[in-house]
């Protein structure tokens, strides 16, 4: 039987590029996708000339006409200082983006999975998150290009399936890292490793008391794959991510243990609408995927650092 066909947005990206990774090594044949407004050519300079990996440079905010059997829709800015940049493009990229690749998918009646994440629940008043919960998100924020954006795309796949009876899979991503991270991302847990190799102090944003559930990215592209491998009827949404807790103060501890040594730190002002807590519930995760977290945050993090080591001049 031939290699399914493969279409990857978003595939020099961080998640992106550990997917189509994994999809060649699993015998796919990948069709990366991206516009390089954060994709890094770095994370898919392997792949490039690979025979199952072809790269086009494209945005999918303009149409795109092409053959394939699966779609996997990744490409969206993700770090908040990267999305907030230019807050209509996000929203432009989530929306017509979504529209873009759902057509296409349409097209070829080809199976296509949303990077929903976990910013539809906003500033979570439900812990930990259930994929019942409807959210509560600031909709005239600052994070609302990436928020609502990322809500309307869920509806728009939602509508297609119950219009054109599209077989679509939506996972919510909460809070992941490893390597393939941008360096200079912003988020914390690329911002506190780098600053702790360069010998400067952590910038800590608020108390340090605000949670997050930290996943690493072998473990969730292990969910991804289950998921796009389930049954038709398992459309989603459900949650991927890691349900251990950690204040972010216990991240900063966690990274001192690991690197045997004390950091300083350097309290700043809480971003706006930075969520209080967050913490995914995985029971449906669980149930239908048979998928759970296996990496701890002590190992993630060693992985981690020896891959940002190179970035440190
Ligand atoms: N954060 C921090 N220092 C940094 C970067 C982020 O304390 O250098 C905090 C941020 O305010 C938030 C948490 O870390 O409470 C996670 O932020 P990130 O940007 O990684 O992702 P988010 O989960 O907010 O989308």
């Amino acid at each position: 039987m031939e290699s399914k066909k493969v279409l990857v947005t978003g595939a020099a990206g961080f998640l992106g590029s550990n997917l189509s990774k994994r999809l060649i090594l699993d015998g796919f044949n990948v069709i990366g996708i991206d516009n390089f407004y954060t994709g890094r050519m770095h994370n898919i300079q392997e792949l490039v000339n690979h025979p199952q990996f072809t790269f086009i440079e494209h945005d999918i905010i303009q149409p795109l006409d092409i053959s394939c059997d699966w779609i996997f829709n990744f490409a969206c800015p993700a770090s908040p200082p990267h999305y907030q940049k230019d807050p209509i493009f996000t929203a432009k990229t989530n929306f017509m983006g979504s529209l873009n690749m759902l057509e296409l998918a349409h097209q070829n009646s080809a199976r296509i999975m949303q990077a929903s994440t976990s910013e539809v629940y906003g500033n979570p008043l439900q812990h930990p998150q259930t994929e019942q919960y409807w959210g509560n998100v600031h909709t005239t924020g600052p994070r609302a290009c990436y928020d609502e954006g990322k809500r309307v795309a869920e509806s728009l796949f939602f509508d297609y399936k119950r219009m054109h009876n599209l077989d679509i899979k939506v996972i919510r991503i909460f809070n992941t890292y490893g390597p393939g991270m941008d360096p200079l991302d912003g988020r914390v847990v690329s911002n506190f490793i780098m600053q702790a190799l360069r010998g400067e102090p952590i910038t800590l944003y608020g108390t340090g008391n605000q949670t997050r559930s930290f996943c690493y990215v072998d473990d969730l592209i292990n969910g991804i794959m289950a998921m796009m491998q389930s049954d038709v009827s398992v459309a989603g949404p459900i949650n991927l991510g890691n349900p251990i807790e950690f204040t972010l103060k216990e991240l900063v501890e966690t990274l001192e243990s690991v690197l045997g040594r004390k950091l300083n730190i350097v309290m700043m002002p809480l971003p706006e609408d930075d969520p209080t807590r967050r913490q995914p519930d995985i029971t449906l995760a669980k149930q239908l995927l048979n998928w759970q977290p296996t990496v701890n945050l002590p190992t993630g993090l060693k992985k981690t650092i020896d891959y940002f080591r190179q970035f440190v001049s």
